[in-house]
């Protein structure tokens, strides 16, 4: 595949995530690396055909594919300080989303090698130019790059793509209220024209983006509308994730489920720290609506 240029010095190479490439004095920085097998190879070829080579990598969080080439590009990446050890461990991966360590293909994308961060920065800094700004919720360090020049922000997963939203059902946050105030973010860039990148899916500009914007927000306040109703009987984190799943007839396989519990628990803290739900035992964890 090509790299299909956005402005006069980024470019993005498509895929899922989609890798974006500012072109600097003296190098490429690439935001998002990626994964597979010869997607280090690819990404080489198509900045020899602009003249440059990697400089510097710059990684929106610590999620395996979107860094799993990383070490085979020869360029040093960075990444926020919150991110650094899921990135550099696949036990940390484990546990972020299991709390321990993870039944074997329950987590794809995994890199045998390892990754290898070299530096790590702060929101508000400007590595190689671009701003790195605060769109955590997705993950605790999540991070979107922007080009003032260029009017153009990747931010990560930090909004997602309407299909792939649809295919699992659930948008992937570990804290709900952050993920919404980064969405919120995400907006304010759109409203002022940004070309906004979101990892999976594609750049979306204007009205586009207001709306990709709007129905991710929209998803969130559903799936917390549909807990509430669900929870009038007692029920697991399993059960409620289950329930939303079918509700959104998306393929329910126990990897797919097993990643859906992540988001879930996630608003069920949420849900429990507003004193909307409490906590039962009742042949398990039970969460249910708090009347009164
Ligand atoms: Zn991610």
């Amino acid at each position: 595949m090509a790299l299909r240029k956005l402005g006069d010095r980024t470019y993005l190479y498509p895929g899922s995530p989609s890798t974006l490439v500012v072109a600097l004095d003296g190098g490429a920085v690439l935001v998002d690396p990626g994964h597979g097998k010869s997607r280090h190879k690819d990404i080489r070829r198509e900045l020899q055909k602009l003249g440059l080579e990697p400089r510097a990598q710059l990684a929106t969080h610590g999620h395996a594919d979107h860094i799993s080439v990383s070490a085979r590009l020869d360029a040093p990446l960075y990444i926020h300080r919150s991110e650094f050890s899921m990135a550099e461990s696949s036990l940390a991966r484990e546990i972020a989303t299991f709390g321990s360590a993870a039944p074997k293909g329950f987590l794809p994308f995994d890199l045998p090698g390892g990754v290898r961060v070299h530096g790590i920065f702060e929101w508000g800094d400007e590595p190689f130019g671009l701003k790195a700004v605060q769109l955590n919720g997705h993950s605790p360090g999540m991070t979107g790059f922007a080009d003032g020049e260029e009017s153009v922000i990747y931010v990560g997963d930090a909004l997602f793509g309407e299909r792939l939203v649809n295919s699992v059902g659930i948008p992937y946050f570990v804290e709900l209220q952050l993920f919404r105030d980064s969405l919120g973010k995400v907006r304010g860039f759109a409203e002022s024209g940004y070309v906004v990148i979101p990892s999976h899916g594609r750049p979306v500009v204007g009205e586009e983006a207001l709306d990709l914007v709007d129905f991710n927000m929209a998803r969130t306040h559903e799936v917390e509308e549909l807990a509430i109703e669900a929870l009038e009987k007692p029920m697991s984190a399993d059960e409620l994730t289950l329930d939303i799943m079918r509700h959104y007839g998306v393929e329910v396989t126990p990897e797919r489920l097993a990643l859906n519990f992540v988001p879930v628990r996630a608003l069920l803290a949420n849900l429990y720290n507003r004193g909307r739900i409490k906590a039962v035992v009742e042949k398990g964890l039970k969460w249910a609506v708090l009347r009164g």
